[in-house]
């Protein structure tokens, strides 16, 4: 069963402790949302999942090991970031055809990721051309490529369009359906009540509440 393990996990940055021991898990089938205010330490933790950098204590964990331990971690986990690292000279397709090549995925799969996110007939143009709806269905084909059980969506709404927004959401829930452990980030609690099952909201670097939406809306 594919799930991230958060335990007791701590990130300072010189005088600022960005997270804080947070212990939180993400569950097979759900949506989990991310829920907290700017600074809060959401990218940070996302960052820290990913071995993108080191914590100074606790750990994280994708189905029961650490990311740095994973040979084809792209097969495993997928992710979404705020600042999508994307060359504005790059056809969407060469991205995804260089992605895949260097994890050593298939053509094919570039392909199919194009169609999920409505992105092949944009496919061949260059992405410093893209809008940011664009943008972040590049990013979410690259998240997807490696068919993971696991995906991380760091702001995904963020400049997104109405369509854009409906669009994100149930592509979000038909990928939890599929029985797939996602975490979505936002620091808008209303983004989130429409996507999640779950919520784990935090403040700076500590979780405030750990509840399911169910739960949250019988009692409020
Ligand atoms: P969020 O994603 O919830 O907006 P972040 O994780 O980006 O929060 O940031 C949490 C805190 O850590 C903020 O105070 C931020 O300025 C700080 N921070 C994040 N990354 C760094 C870094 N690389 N160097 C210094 N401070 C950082
Ligand atoms: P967000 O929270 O929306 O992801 P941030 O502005 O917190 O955006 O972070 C964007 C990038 O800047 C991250 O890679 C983070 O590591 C870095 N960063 C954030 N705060 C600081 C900081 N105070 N000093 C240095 N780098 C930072």
């Amino acid at each position: 069963e594919p799930t991230i393990e958060v335990r007791a996990l701590r990130k300072r940055y010189r005088s600022t402790v960005a997270v804080d021991g947070l212990t939180f898990t993400v569950r097979p089938g759900e949506v989990t949302g991310f829920v907290g205010p700017n600074g809060a330490g959401k990218s940070t933790t996302m960052r820290l999942i990913l071995g993108l950098d080191a914590p100074d204590a606790g750990e994280a964990l994708i189905n029961g090991r650490p990311y740095r331990s994973l040979r084809t971690p792209l097969t495993h986990v997928g992710a979404l970031l705020d600042a999508a690292a994307l060359h504005p000279g790059r056809r969407g397709r060469d991205h995804l055809l260089w992605l895949a090549h260097t994890n050593g995925l298939g053509k094919r799969r570039v392909s199919e990721v194009l169609d999920q996110v409505g992105l092949a007939p944009a496919a061949r143009r260059r992405a410093g051309g893209y809008s940011l709806g664009m943008q972040q269905r590049l990013g979410i084909a690259a998240a997807l490529l490696g068919d993971p059980p696991i995906l991380l969506f760091d702001e995904p709404v963020n400049g997104l369009d109405p369509d854009g927004i409906v669009w994100i959401r149930g592509l979000l829930r038909s990928l939890a359906a599929e029985g797939r452990a996602i975490l979505v980030s936002s620091h808008l609690m209303s983004e989130l009540e429409e996507i999640a099952d779950h919520l784990v909201a935090i403040g700076r670097g500590r979780v405030v509440a750990d509840t399911s939406v169910a739960e949250l809306l019988a009692t409020a």
